[in-house]
């Protein structure tokens, strides 16, 4: 295993120190509007500083004909931003019975207790079948929002407005909603498509930088995947503030390699478990340690552990696992898998949703920008991982 992580790329980052990410301010952005050509499920992401005004237009454009619009907000993201009023309040302008409902922050929300509160709530307030929702807040909110919008009447139509960089470049897009139940997390979901996203950067202002750092890991997850061309730019940006326009430039080449997969395949029947790189492993750990990993600081985890076993098969080119520990400890995220994988966190990972019978579809990256999938029995996988690392 890479033992430690090569010093950080950028000369003013000491070797594992945290990486300001926090974006510039005088950049100006361009808006970018990517299409998720899925058919009659057919939707856009816009990516853009947007106004309240701006973005309740194309929420409207987006959804139609509605008879009311219910705004779910996570309750963390409705105390700290000043953008969630106006936003609201530019959507009571323009649409059909507009309210608002706070949802519990972050993953509270995702519990089947929080979407029959919503559910009773949409009734109670009268909301019928034409009517949408309106998600704003992170990738919890997004699974719970697309959900309950899957299951309320048989399925009504919603969009959603990621307020964390997570959702942004992942969770917001592709239309996988659910939420966790005691025996893992997302074990309870439907496929159901948005009609519109709009990721506004702005809502990162906010944005703990512990938070923004655990985006970043899907972003390089990204890059790994399916753009070797993201990661060179996440290692010349990353140990200097990034400016605005940069970080809405990362946000967009990550949405394209999320669309790109979707699109290749929309309900995971093969290449879409590429996204599950560095997940299998990611998961088990985030399980052992109750929770208080975030999703991304274990993906990150998972992300060596994955490149350290595929160097350990001979499929991944030896280079690409210091390179990656290297960018993952300058972006601030943990590393240190070897103490984190005993023998007990590996049994998490029998509960994994990407296990088939005894063998586990393992994601493996041979070089940058590319991605494959292999069965591994999963004794096999267990013994290979500890002595990869
Ligand atoms: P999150 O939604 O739990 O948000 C993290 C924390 O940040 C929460 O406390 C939230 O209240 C707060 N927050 C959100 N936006 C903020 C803002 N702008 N300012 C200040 N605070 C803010 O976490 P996340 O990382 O966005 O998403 C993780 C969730 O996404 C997990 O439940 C994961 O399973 C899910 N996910 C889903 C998919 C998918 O395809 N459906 C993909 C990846 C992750």
């Amino acid at each position: 295993m890479a033992r430690a992580a090569r010093a950080c790329l950028h000369p003013d980052i000491p070797k594992g120190g945290a990486c300001p990410l926090r974006p510039g301010s005088a950049s100006r952005i361009d808006v970018t509007i990517i299409s998720v050509p899925l058919g009659p499920r057919s939707y856009e992401v816009c990516i853009a500083p947007a106004s309240a005004t701006d973005i309740a237009q194309k929420i409207g454009t987006a959804l139609g004909k509605t008879t009311g619009v219910a705004v779910l907000v996570d309750s963390r993201v409705g105390q700290l931003s000043p953008r969630v009023q106006p936003l609201v309040e530019a959507l009571a302008a323009r649409l059909p019975r507009v309210r608002r409902m706070d949802l519990p922050a972050g993953e509270s929300s995702k519990t089947l207790a929080a979407i029959e509160r919503t559910c009773d709530w949409l009734a109670d307030n009268g909301y019928d079948r034409g009517a949408a929702l309106v998600g704003i807040g992170g990738g919890a909110t997004s699974d719970h929002v697309g959900f309950a919008a899957a299951i309320y009447l048989r399925g009504i139509a919603y969009a959603t407005c990621p307020t964390t960089l997570l959702a942004m470049v992942d969770a917001s897009v592709g239309g996988k909603t659910g939420v966790d139940i005691a025996a893992g997390k997302n074990l309870v979901g439907a496929f159901h498509q948005p009609r519109a996203v709009l990721a506004d950067p702005g809502f990162l202002d906010s944005l703990p930088s512990r938070e923004t750092a655990a985006g970043m890991s899907e972003v390089v997850k990204a890059g790994l995947i399916a753009d070797a061309a993201l990661l060179d730019t996440l290692e010349a940006q990353a140990g200097a503030a990034m400016p605005a326009a940069v970080l809405a430039k990362i946000i967009e080449a990550a949405v394209r390699v999320k669309v790109e997969v979707i699109v290749a395949d929309e309900r995971e029947n093969g290449r879409r478990a590429i996204l599950n790189f560095g997940h299998t492993v990611g998961h088990a750990i985030e399980a052992a340690s109750g929770f208080q990993l975030l999703h991304g600081e274990a993906v990150s985890l998972g992300m060596i552990a994955a490149l350290a076993l595929g160097v350990a098969r001979g499929v991944t080119e030896p280079g690409l696992l210091a390179r990656t520990t290297a960018l993952l400890a300058c972006l601030g995220l943990p590393v240190d898998v070897k103490h984190r994988l005993a023998a007990d966190v590996l049994d998490r990972m029998e509960v994994d949703k990407k296990r088939v019978s005894d063998a586990v579809r393992f994601v493996l990256v041979p070089r940058p920008g590319e991605a494959i999938i292999q069965g591994i029995a999963f004794g096999e996988l267990k013994q290979q991982l500890i002595a990869a690392l």
